[in-house]
């Protein structure tokens, strides 16, 4: 799982946990749901990947997890589910993945889906508050997203293991992305 071209981050160690997080990851383990999160990142392109997330964890072999329980709380049982789901789907931002370059060193990699929302919908790249965005065309740009996403899952054709990009931006950018529409 790990490779040389890493770095520690430290975290300091708790033992609380959340309570629903407790109950639906026993749940959704029991129910074998595939977890789904997003890297929340907190610019639009970031908010654009967590509106996916929610979008893509209602269909039904899917459940929204929980990046923060699975990161620093690996005792909870959120992280327990995550850890031993047959799959887990992440949905970062921009090409940076952040989330997914963190994950990939918690869940085995070859069940790690890491999708780029930013090479699937191409706007906003030079953006950063959210509400330079009305409302309605986040919604609207987070369902076209989700839709693209879940095709992908179902098909199996375009989304594989390796981090997902589709603009033409590189997975492996010294700076922030400008890809535009
Ligand atoms: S993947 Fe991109 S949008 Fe998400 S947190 Fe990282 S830099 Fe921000």
């Amino acid at each position: 799982m790990k490779s040389a071209n890493t770095f520690t981050l430290e975290i300091t160690s708790t033992d609380r946990v959340c309570a629903i997080g407790e109950e639906l990851g026993r749940t959704y383990q029991k129910q074998g749901k595939i977890p789904v999160f997003s890297c929340e990142g907190g610019c639009i392109k970031g908010e654009i990947a967590r509106l996916t997330a929610n979008l893509v964890a209602k269909d039904d072999q899917y459940e929204r997890a929980c990046h923060g329980e699975l990161f620093s709380a690996p005792h909870s049982h959120l992280a327990k589910w995550v850890k031993t789901a047959e799959k887990v789907v992440v949905i970062d931002g921009c090409p940076i993945h952040c989330h997914g370059r963190i994950a990939e060193n918690i869940v085995e990699k070859d069940k790690l889906i890491n999708i780029d929302a930013l090479s699937i919908h191409q706007k906003f790249a030079n953006l950063m508050d959210v509400d330079d965005v009305p409302q309605k065309e986040r919604k609207h740009t987070a369902r076209e997203v989700a839709d693209k996403v879940l095709a992908h899952l179902k098909d199996g054709s375009s989304c594989s293991s390796t981090q997902q990009t589709l603009c033409g931006c590189s997975a492996e950018p010294q700076v922030e992305t400008t890809c535009t529409t």
